[in-house]
This record gives structure tokens, C-alpha cells and sequence, in this order.
């Protein structure tokens, strides 16, 4: 066997965040290994949503790197600063990494379809047939195959959420993160869009999902993560987690979850 040490897909180190003077994040650090699925539970305001839009690229870092296979991505560091990349090479990066919002964000006058397909024409530069193939074949595995041309509004809120999942799978990230990804639904359409998670899940895909679905992060996640005042304060198997956490924060805030 090949000794080769492959790094971790993702790596954050000691990110730090800063909205008015008041720090969000506070050193984040952590690794998500090729495959491997992290569910990031914790009290709102504690910077989780911070916390992804910075793994994003869609805001920047005031301290520490995110690394993806290795490599930094989003900023350098010199001297302890960061100079932040510029936006086309931000664009290149951004591309690496999925993201699937609370609130689904899809445009309301294209269909299902056409919301898959516009990464790949726009972004990507495909050709509009070859795009619009790999839109339905994506359809497809979130189960909406028939759903292609109907407009958002058309849609439950729970087909909307997977009509935006298969718009960042489209891109072929190498990590995707969900934000909160059922908090708006209604609960009898919670179920749909986290069987389609928990499939992504065992096919392999590298993932961080914030989620308040205890369900979800004992069935679906290898490591679950508190996250609390811009910290990591524990992180363990699901078992160890839910069943015998070690740390009294997560004690607490599993007392009021359950
Ligand atoms: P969570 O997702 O855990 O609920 P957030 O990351 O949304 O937490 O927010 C953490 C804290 O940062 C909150 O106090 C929030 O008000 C603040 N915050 C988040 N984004 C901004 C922003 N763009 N400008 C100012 N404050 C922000
Ligand atoms: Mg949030």
C-alpha cells in the first residue's frame, strides 16, 4: 500500500470573522475528509450561516484559509495579511463548492429546468443542448424528471429545494453545504429533500450540512459538530454525540433539542 498522505477535501483554519466590531468567528478549525458528511448543529447566531458563506467564497475571511484538496483558495496570506483573490479568479473557486440555501433562491421566470441548466450555459460556457441533457439527467436523481418545465411557483417548497439542490450538483462541486436546508418547509416536505441529502450521502459526496434534523444527523452524518459562539466546541461520531457527549455545552443544548 501506497503511503501517500492525501489532505483532507476541505481544511479551515483559524477563520475569523468580524460584522461591526463584533467577532462572529473566532477560529474556526476543521477538516472534512473525501466523502465524509458533517452535520453542524447549534443555537442560532452562534455563525454558522457566516461560517459556510465564507467556506463559499461569497464574503471574505478577515483572518486564517480555507484549503481545498490541499490548496488555498480565496485569499493568500503574506505577513499575517490576507489579500483576497479578485473576483474572476473568486469565480473559478466558487465553482468547486455547491450551496443550497434555506430559502431556495431559484429564478421565477425560468422553469425547474432551465434554473439546472443555467450554470452550465452561463458559468461553464455549455452548449445549450449538452446543458440542457445534464439539467434533466440531475433532475432526474432528485426525482423531479417530470417536473422540468414547470415554474417555481408551480412547485412545493420541498421540489423547490431540490430543484436547487440539482442546480449546485450540476457543476460537479467537490464539497456541498447546506444551509438549514429544511427550516422553510413545511414538515410533511421535510422528509423528501433529506432522502435525496441522505442518498448524495451515500454516493459519496463530500459534505457539511447545518440542519437542526437530529434524524438526519444520526442516519446520515459520519461527524457531528456543536457549533457555539464562533467555535467549535465538540465533535464526535452521531452516537457519541447524542448518546454520551463530553462537553457540558452540548449537554445543554441537547436538552433542548430533544
Ligand atoms: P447562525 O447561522 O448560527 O444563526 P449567523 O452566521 O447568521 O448565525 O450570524 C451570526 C451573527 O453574526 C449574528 O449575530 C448576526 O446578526 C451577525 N451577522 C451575520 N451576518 C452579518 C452581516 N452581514 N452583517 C452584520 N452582522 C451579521
Ligand atoms: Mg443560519
Amino acid at each position: 500500500m501506497s503511503a501517500a498522505v492525501t489532505p483532507p477535501t476541505l481544511e479551515v483554519r483559524d477563520l475569523h470573522k468580524s460584522y461591526g466590531g463584533v467577532e462572529v468567528l473566532k477560529g474556526v478549525e476543521f477538516d472534512v475528509a473525501k466523502g465524509q458528511v458533517k452535520a453542524v448543529l447549534g443555537p442560532s447566531g452562534s455563525g454558522k450561516s457566516t461560517m459556510l458563506r465564507l467556506m463559499a467564497l461569497l464574503e471574505p475571511a478577515d483572518r486564517g484559509g480555507i484549503l481545498l484538496d490541499g490548496h488555498r483558495i480565496g485569499s493568500t496570506e503574506h505577513g499575517g495579511r490576507l489579500r483576497h483573490h479578485h473576483e474572476r479568479k473568486l469565480a473559478v473557486e466558487r465553482r468547486q463548492i455547491g450551496m443550497v440555501f434555506q430559502r431556495f433562491n431559484l429564478f421565477p421566470h425560468m422553469t425547474a429546468l432551465e434554473n439546472v441548466m443555467v450554470g452550465l450555459t452561463q458559468v461553464q460556457k455549455v452548449d445549450r443542448n449538452a446543458a440542457r441533457e445534464t439539467a434533466y439527467a440531475m433532475l432526474t436523481r432528485v426525482g423531479l424528471a417530470d417536473r422540468d418545465g414547470h415554474y417555481p411557483s408551480e412547485l412545493s417548497g420541498g421540489q423547490q429545494q431540490r430543484v436547487a439542490i440539482a442546480r449546485a450538483l450540476v457543476l460537479s462541486p467537490q464539497v456541498m453545504l447546506f444551509d438549514e436546508p429544511t427550516s422553510a418547509l413545511d414538515p410533511e416536505l421535510v422528509g423528501e429533500v433529506l432522502e435525496v441529502m441522505e442518498q448524495l450521502a451515500n454516493e459519496g459526496m463530500t459534505m457539511i450540512v447545518v440542519t437542526h434534523e437530529v434524524r438526519f444527523a444520526r442516519r446520515a452524518a459520519d461527524e457531528v459538530t456543536l457549533f457555539d459562539s464562533g467555535v467549535i466546541v465538540e465533535q464526535a461520531t452521531p452516537d457519541e454525540f447524542f448518546d454520551d457527549p463530553k462537553h457540558e455545552r452540548t449537554k445543554k443544548f441537547l436538552s433542548h433539542v430533544h
